[in-house]
Parts: structure tokens; sequence; C-alpha cells
């Protein structure tokens, strides 16, 4: 058994544990960060990707509102390179009440929401697949975030500052001392060990699952309330905008054009656990129905797959919350004043345009109890990759393309992913799991869904890492497994008969189904399978009880 020492043990590695860990190594201190998974492989990976200006919470929920704007504006200068300043549309669609757009002028206002009315004529020139019944259209500074590149950028900038990054190892106890945590045995998910950590502090960012960690060190009533919410990614880019629909939040109320694809979401309903989170064809179908209200047409479009996140909704037993009105707020859980377990706290709830803010005032009350006189400095410093304050650009990969495009074999023609691109993000990954590298690069995130890209990406791999046969056949049989899974529940029209193709390459061409392969060393979690983009598709209804809480 592995023991580990440090001053600080981070559980949970989405966009607020790896927050908290780039912020506190920034102050100087010794840092773990640990998760069960990939990084960025619970909510944070199946967002909508959306930072949000606050537009969306101006009449609802103004100390959001203003949370919003705050972070976003910061976010825009430090970790640039991952956000692409879309700007963002509010607009007023024929099942709209027009009244509400003064509403939100005057709450936009109110809360330092930048928005201004335009002509309808001008959303339109800007937007020509918007419905043309649009009544009123207003700006917002909206923009979309890549979620892996910031969470494994603030990673890395904690690494470059002595920060130790173990994904894939779970946390399966806590040690306790006494009235104090004092660290935790972590199961290294791909090698089977064991490893014991000795921590001076220990702060849970276990999202959706923080109850599930507070339980290990002996706390009940960390209630977290999951909410899941489905997202359909679509082939193409139909808007350049985030377009919302400029109501009281709803179903399918958004759409976000991120990289090469446009996002419409999402829903909002109870469920029972963060790791079941099964996709229904009426949820489908409603989320396609509400595209129409933004886009007509839209469902004739080709929708390349689904997934379901799941929103840590704090609802403190100890503060007698209802779930229809659970917080959307943070909550930050001194233990030691709660419940009388000292050198641990919680954080959950709040949203991923916040976690810079959530990571400030986890670690700031770390560095009280701890007397220490460290000040936060994530608000001012930048990202590696965001220093020169540039975005991220969608013509980015297709420009540098442009200049060697005889002698660099392109390995994924969708995401236009070249093989050093490839063979680097392989090398620093250090995984033999093609789904960690789809979700570093957008590997086999486009049309095809990995039918043209994954036998090369699985023949690059097998030769960089000298692989044996079996170990890189369960590395494709993993990547097809995960893939299917956000596939099937949106299968017809021209995705079908895409998936019909990728099915004669790699069963009848390849015969992948019979080829030896090795057991998976590392299953991933239940809900978390394929990242980002994959639901479980199942026929469960689930328990559909709203939580009224969209994002
Ligand atoms: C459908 C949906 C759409 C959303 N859209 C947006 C949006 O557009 N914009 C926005 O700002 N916010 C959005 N949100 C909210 C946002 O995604 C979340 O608030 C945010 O990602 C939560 O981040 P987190 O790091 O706190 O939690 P998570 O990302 O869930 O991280 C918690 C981590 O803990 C790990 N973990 C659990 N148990 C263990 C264990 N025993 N050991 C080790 N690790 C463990 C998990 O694997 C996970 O990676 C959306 C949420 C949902 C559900």
């Amino acid at each position: 058994m592995t023991t580990l020492n440090t001053e600080v043990l981070v559980v949970g590695g989405g966009a607020t544990g790896a927050g908290i860990a780039w912020d506190a190594a920034l102050r100087g201190y010794d840092v773990i960060l640990v998760d069960r998974a990939d990084l960025a492989e619970g909510t944070s990976g199946r967002f909508h990707g959306l930072l949000h200006s606050g537009g969306r919470y101006v009449v609802k929920d103004p100390i959001a509102a203003r949370e919003c704007i705050a972070e976003n504006e910061i976010l825009r200068s430090v970790a640039s390179a991952t956000i692409e300043d879309t700007g963002g549309l509010f607009v007023t669609t024929p099942d709209d009440d027009p009244a509400y757009g003064d509403r939100f002028l005057a709450g936009c206002r109110e809360t330092g929401v930048p928005s201004e009315e335009i002509d309808v004529a001008d959303a339109l020139r800007a937007e020509p697949r918007l419905n043309p019944g649009i009544r009123r259209a207003f700006t917002v500074p909206d923009a979309s975030i890549d979620v892996w590149q910031l969470v494994w950028g603030l990673a890395n900038g904690a690494a470059a500052r002595g920060a130790r990054i173990l994904p894939y190892h779970r946390c399966v106890s806590l040690r306790r001392e006494g009235d104090a945590v004092t660290g935790a045995e972590l199961h290294d998910e791909r090698t089977g060990e064991t490893v014991s950590v000795e921590a001076d502090f220990t702060i849970n960012a276990g999202g959706a699952w923080a109850h599930e960690i507070a339980e290990m060190a002996g706390i009940e009533g960390v209630s977290v309330v999951p909410g899941k919410g489905i997202m359909i990614a679509m082939n193409h880019r139909l808007v350049n905008t985030v377009v919302n629909r400029c109501t009281m939040p709803a179903d399918g109320d958004i759409i976000v054009p991120i990289r090469t694809v446009s996002v419409i979401g999402t829903t909002d309903i109870r469920s029972e656990h963060a790791d079941d989170l099964p996709v229904t064809q009426e949820e489908v179908d409603a989320m396609l129905a509400d595209g129409e209200r933004l886009v007509p047409g839209f469902r004739a479009h080709r929708a390349l797959r689904v997934w379901a996140g799941v929103r840590p909704l704090f609802d403190d037993k100890k503060a007698g919350g209802s779930t229809r009105d659970v917080s959307r707020g943070t909550a930050l859980l001194d233990h030691g004043e709660r419940d009388g377990v000292g050198r641990f706290i919680t954080i959950t709830g709040g949203k991923l345009t916040t976690y810079r803010l959530m990571a400030e005032e986890a670690v700031d009350a770390m560095v009280e109890q701890l007397g220490h006189d460290r000040p936060c400095r994530t608000k001012t410093t930048a990202l590696p990759g965001s220093e020169d304050g540039a975005y991220m650009s969608p013509g980015a990969r297709l420009r540098a393309r442009d200049s060697h495009l005889r002698t660099e074999q392109l390995i994924c023609e969708c995401e236009l992913i070249e093989r050093s691109t490839l063979e680097t993000a392989m090398r620093a990954r250090g995984s033999h799991n093609l789904d960690d590298i789809r979700r570093s690069l957008r590997l086999g995130m486009g049309p095809c869904q990995g039918g043209f890209c994954i036998y090369r990406a699985t023949g690059i791999l097998h030769a960089l890492d000298r692989l044996g046969a079996e170990e890189a056949n369960a590395s494709l049989h993993s990547f097809l497994d995960e893939r299917w899974k956000g596939v099937w529940p949106i299968l017809h029209g021209d995705q079908l008969r895409q998936a019909r193709l990728d099915d004669w390459i790699f069963q009848g061409v390849l015969d992948v189904e019979h080829v030896p392969a090795a057991p998976a060393l590392a299953e991933p979690p239940p809900a978390a399978s394929n990242g980002s983009e994959g639901a479980e598709g199942g026929a469960s209804a689930g328990r559909a009880e709203r939580t009224g809480a969209h994002e």
C-alpha cells in the first residue's frame, strides 16, 4: 500500500475540485486532487456548455445573476483560451409573453448584466435559422466554455505548482482521529491498489455525491438532491450565438454552439440517484419539440447524441428545505461548526460559471481555520494557455491544418485532429482509455461518432505504447460501447444511416465483436460512463418529479 502525505486533500475532480486545487496551489499549499473517474467525468463534463452572463437569472434569482456576470468577466480574463465569445441572445418566441422582456431588461439593469434590445431584423440577420416569428430580441454577454480544457487547465496549473492529480482514484473511506478528519483511503481503479493519504485538511468537492463523501466521515444530513437534465448535440452549429428563450427558465430553452456542434437543453427532473440517469424517448421528443420553437425545422436536423447530467441541488435537512425550492446557490459546510468534525469542509451546489468563486470561498474557509494569511490569487492569475487573453476560436484547427495539408496525416476528419496532435495528447495523458483522449481532443465526437477515426486511433495507441493487441482491442471495445449509449436513444434519419455504416465498418469489416480483448481494468462509474456526451439510454422513465431548478 502506498502512503502519501499532503497539506490539502481535495475529493472530487470536477470544476469545483480542480478550481480548489488550483486556488490552494497558488496560495502555496501542497495539494492532492482525487477523482473516482477521469477529471470532469461527473456533472462538469455533462453540463450544457454555457458560461452564463446571468441573464437567465435576472428575474428569478438576482443574486445568482450578479454572481454569474462577475465570474463571467473574471473568467474571460483568466481562462480566455477555454471560452468562445459567442455572445448571447434572449428572444421572445411566438409562445412567449412579450411583456417578460420588460421585466428582463429591468432585471438586467438592476443586476449589472449588460443587455440591449435590438431590432428583430438584426437578430434574424445575425442568426438566420432563428424563428422568423420572434417578437423581441436582447443581447447579453453569454459565451460557451470548453469544460475539459478548463478543468485540465486548472489541474495542470496546480500540478505545475507541485499538486498531485490522481484521476481514477476513488475515495473509499475518510480517516477520523477524534474530532478531526486526517486523511483518506483511496482505491486505484486502474491497478486495484490501495493508496492511503494523510492530510492536514480535507475538502469535499463531490458535487452530487458530496453526501456520500460526508457520510464517510460519519456526517449525516448533507442532503444533495440529484436534479437530472438531458441535452442533445446537433450535427452543426445551427446558431453561432447562445440563444435563450426570453421567459422564466423552462425546459429546452437554450441552444449553445460549442466547437463544431450546437447543444439544446435541458430538463429538470428529480433523480433517485446521481448514478442512475436513464434518458427516455419522451424526454428526447420533448427536447426536439422545444428546439422547434427557437429554430424551425430543428428536429429535421441530425441529432448526434444525447446525455444526462445531474445538478447538485443542496437541500439542507438541518434547514428544513423542500425539494421544489432547493437552493440554486452554493453550500459551504464547515463540519467543525456544523457537526463537530474538524479539518473538513464540504462545498457543493452552484454552477460551473461560479466554480472559481466556490473554490475561493472554500479555500478562504480553510485558510481561516488554519490561521494562515494567504490571499486568493485566482482572480488575476491566468491559467496555462490563457496568458495572452485570446479566446478559443472554432476555426483554429482548420487554419492550422491549412499550413500542412500534405504533410500531416488527418486521423479524425470531423474534428480535424492530426496524428501529431493525437500522439502528443496520448503521451500527455498516459492513458490507454480512448475515452480520456476523446475528452482531451474531442476525438470521435463529430457526425461519424468515431466510425472513421477510432480504429486508426487504436492502431496509433497500440504502436505508441507498445500495447498488446488484446489491450488495444479492449480500448476500442470500451470506446464503442460508451459512444453507443449516447447514440441509440436519438437514432433516426441520417444518423441512423451513419450508425449502420459504422456497424458495417466495425462488425462487418473488422469483426471487432470477436477479436480477443483484455478485460477492462477500470470500469467507469455507471452514469458517468461516457464523459460528457453519453447517457445511459434506457427505457426506465425514472421518477418525473421536477426540481423547479433549471440551469
Ligand atoms: C443538465 C445540466 C446542465 C448544466 N448546464 C450548466 C451550464 O450551462 N452552465 C453552468 O454554469 N452550469 C451548468 N450546470 C451546473 C454545473 O454543471 C454544475 O454545477 C457543476 O459542473 C458542478 O461541478 P462540481 O465540480 O461541483 O461537481 P462534479 O463535476 O460532479 O464533480 C464532482 C466529482 O466528484 C467525483 N466523485 C464522486 N464520488 C467520489 C469518490 N468517492 N471519490 C472520488 N471522487 C468522487 C465525481 O466523479 C465528480 O467528478 C449544469 C448542470 C446540469 C445537470
